[in-house]
């Protein structure tokens, strides 16, 4: 990396879903059948009523500078969804809407921490958390778990963790990379270790709310005793197959709310003002689609699931949301593929694609790097000539 630039783009990671996917992209491009199962994506098209009202919006003017918190009636619907689906009680004066859930947790962790401040993070994790703590010179603090847990932290590993300086927790239920849940019980369990530590705040990342194959989604701000400190972070990408529109949304104390519109007024202004009216229409439209999405991506977990069993070497979790399954390829670990020395599950992620022209994430990025992150929002087609190539590779 060039010395000249700031010290600050040193100490983070770039971000290897995206890159893994611009790798797969350039493949692509030579020409190459290459499977994407890198990118957290939806492959299904937004929903049409929804990209109409984007183009009605174009029509009826919508294409002026919106407000930076977002357009009230859009801030109005988001706080009637929390209490709708949620039970959480955020007034509009409490909701900021972003360009994409990801800018949503980066302003308020940019509002929270200080140098030096400790955020507990639940391993396995997204991407992005440890490093956009970095970014705010804070310090990720990570709770291992492991595959017989499910990748569920318990309570008492979270409160072994909290220290003086410990400002934040940080998770995601349904989990990306593990498709995890956490369930009411255990949130609750959660929520009465923070009851006793006034000064902690908890980010819940509930962007794949709607993709829960085992439960009604639970969120953590419901329970009262600390309710007052929780940040809820969603977002329209993946419930309505909207990830190029870039609009996410939290719910939040007010005066984190106001900071965050503060941080937010400097950095990029309030979000696509088009892309809010669509947001708009899907927050208050019906759920059809979503429903039908979700359906489709339990067929698809069934799928892989079967598949990996042909793996004989390849433990796996039994993902209860999202669209990720989080297997541990350890085995590879140390073996030479076709001459190449497999010496991480990132030289293995390398190897696929080359070999296999299947793209993944190796689980490093994500706290484990015992683990793949394969994300199965593909039709079955492509997954199943995904794992016939793996297959053929893995088997040289
Ligand atoms: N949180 C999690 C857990 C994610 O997987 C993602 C990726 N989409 C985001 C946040 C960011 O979502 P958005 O596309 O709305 O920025
Ligand atoms: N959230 C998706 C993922 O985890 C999109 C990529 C990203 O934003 O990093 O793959």
């Amino acid at each position: 990396m060039d010395i000249r630039l700031a010290e600050r783009v040193f100490y983070f990671e770039e971000s290897q879903t995206l890159e893994m996917a611009k790798k797969a992209r350039e493949l692509s491009a030579q020409g190459v059948r290459v499977i994407n199962l890198s990118l957290g994506e939806p492959d299904f098209a937004t929903p049409q009523y929804i990209s109409d009202a984007a183009k009605n919006a174009i029509d009826a003017g919508f294409t002026k500078y919106a407000p930076v918190a977002g357009f009230l009636d859009l801030r109005q619907a988001i706080s009637d969804k929390f209490k709708r689906d949620n039970n959480l009680n955020y007034a509009a004066n409490q909701i900021v809407v972003s360009t994409g859930a990801k800018h949503s947790l980066m302003n308020v962790i940019l509002a929270l921490i200080n140098p030096g401040d400790e955020v507990i993070i639940p391993n396995p994790y997204w991407v992005s958390y440890s490093e956009m703590v970095k970014l705010a010179s804070g310090i990720p603090v990570f709770i291992p778990s492991n595959v017989s847990a499910n990748y569920k932290a318990s309570a008492s590993a979270i409160e072994a963790a909290i220290t003086p300086k410990t400002k934040m927790f940080l998770f995601s239920s349904p989990c990306n990379p593990s498709g995890s849940v956490f369930s009411r019980e255990e949130l609750n369990e959660i929520a009465n270790v923070f009851a006793k530590y006034p000064n902690i705040y908890i980010v819940s990342d509930e962007i794949y709310e709607h993709i829960n194959f085992v439960s009604k989604h639970e969120s953590i701000g419901q329970f009262e005793a600390i309710a007052n400190r929780v940040i809820t972070v969603n977002g329209v990408a993946k419930a309505f197959a909207m990830t190029g529109w870039r609009i996410g949304y939290m719910g939040a104390p007010e005066f984190i709310a106001k900071a965050c519109e503060k941080i937010q007024g400097q950095f990029t202004s309030g979000a696509n003002s088009i892309a809010q009216r669509a947001a708009l229409e899907a927050l208050t439209g019906p759920m059809t689609s979503t429903k039908t999405m979700t359906a489709e991506y339990l067929s698809r977990r069934n799928l892989v699931l079967k598949r990996l069993e042909e793996f004989k070497e390849v433990k796996t979790n039994i993902p209860e949301g999202a669209f990720y399954v989080f297997p541990d390829f350890s085995y590879y670990i140390g073996k030479t593929l076709k001459g190449k020395e497999i010496r991480s599950t990132r030289d293995l992620c390398y190897y696929l694609l080359q070999e296999a022209h299947v793209s993944m994430v190796s689980g490093e990025a994500f706290g484990n790097p015992e683990c793949i992150r394969i994300s199965y929002s593909l039709n079955n087609e492509d997954l199943n000539y995904a794992f016939d190539n793996i297959k053929a590779a893995l088997n040289p």
